[in-house]
């Protein structure tokens, strides 16, 4: 098989061939399709996480494919399935998967025990065990999640990561209600699905903002009622000028670059308001506020994966899709192939697209 592996920092990724492993018992074999080019694949080829998926690496967690070889102690997985991969295991044992939040499993990320993929002299790790930048891969069964043969590849592999997150952090860490007023700071692929999560929910109106004119157009596609380019207005004053200088019910933050939004999406919530930290930040990103303005009984909150149980939450997302009430297509801007994910990272470092996605095989 042929992968693309990150040797160093802001260096461009090599496309490699390795020879595969055996698979182990409870462990398939999946012939990628389709990856799609995920932000946190960009931070850490930026090296801005320097704890998880350090390079040398293979990168590439989004994914989907077909299943070529199933373990003898596989059971809910058969040859020819198609399949996104979940980034994140659980264990299904802690406190937290018990209590249905298995994005929150205990058990951090397993590389040990993961088969690495071969070279004549090296052994090669992959991002989150997976590395679906490359052709094939291989997984435990548990994070191939079996989808509907008639999912188009490159749509349902965006819903392994960025639409997961994005509808997730709005539909099951917010739980965002009908009528009520939204902000969403960054229309990225994330951001889009919060605005989409959003606009599931029913909730009015939903106030986009970014700093590209080009993104903030998208955002109207996916059900944006309002648009803030924060790099000509106060993103704040505009939000409350939009909501009669009260602020919006729920904020989230989809960028994860810098400070000022994380702090903006806590200002611009009205009282008993709630911001949603989305975007994952740089390690080591300071947010500073006036701890005060929690005292208006404000919520600040993290999320992780959309707060996702895979098994239940991918399947939920493809059946609104299969009914047009959840957008897919549009979210796929532009298509490389693996030998294209340096142009990808290129096109995604100057926000051109809403996601780009590899077409693998
Ligand atoms: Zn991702
Ligand atoms: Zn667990």
């Amino acid at each position: 098989m042929k992968a693309a592996v990150l040797y160093e920092a802001n260096a461009p990724l090599v496309i490699e061939h390795f020879d595969l492993p055996d698979i182990r018992d409870d462990q398939v074999r999946v012939r990628l399709m389709a990856s799609g080019v995920c932000h946190s694949d960009w931070h850490i080829v930026k090296g801005e996480w320097v704890d998880v998926n350090r390079p040398p690496v293979i990168l590439g967690h989004e994914g989907a494919g077909v299943v070529e070889e199933v373990g003898p102690a596989v059971r809910n997985l058969n040859v020819g399935d198609h399949v996104v991969l979940s980034w994140m295991r659980n264990c299904g044992l802690c406190e937290m998967c018990q209590v249905g939040y298995s994005n929150l499993c205990e058990e951090p990320w397993d590389h040990r025990g993961q088969p690495r993929f071969q070279d004549s002299d090296r052994q090669m790790k992959r991002m989150n065990a997976l590395g679906t930048f490359s052709t094939e891969t291989i997984v435990p069964q548990d994070i191939a999640i079996p989808i509907d043969r008639e999912i188009p590849f490159a749509q349902a592999a965006l819903v392994g990561c960025g639409v997961m997150t994005g509808v997730g952090a709005a539909l099951n860490t917010a739980k965002v209600q009908a009528g009520k007023s939204v902000a969403v700071f960054g229309c990225g692929g994330v951001g889009l699905n919060v605005i989409q999560g959003a606009t599931i929910a029913g909730a009015e109106p939903i106030i986009a903002v970014d700093i590209l004119d080009n993104k903030l157009e998208m955002s109207r596609q996916f059900g944006a009622t309002h648009t803030v380019n924060s790099a000509q207005v106060d993103p704040v004053e505009a939000i409350q000028q939009l909501t009669d200088g009260k602020g919006v019910h729920y904020a989230f933050e989809a960028i994860g670059l810098a400070p000022a939004p994380f702090k903006q999406a806590i200002l611009c919530t009205r009282r008993r308001g709630v911001t949603v930290f989305v975007g994952h930040a740089p390690d080591n990103t300071p947010v500073d506020f006036d701890a005060k303005i929690l005292a208006l009984e404000k919520t600040v909150i993290g999320s992780m994966y959309g707060s996702c149980r895979p098994r239940l939450d991918f399947p939920r997302i493809f059946s609104l899709y299969k009914a047009g009430k959840l957008k897919l297509d549009e979210l796929v801007t532009r298509v490389y192939p693996l030998e294209g994910v340096n142009e990808a990272f290129e096109a995604l470092g100057r926000g051109e697209v809403a996601r780009s996605v590899l077409d693998l095989n």
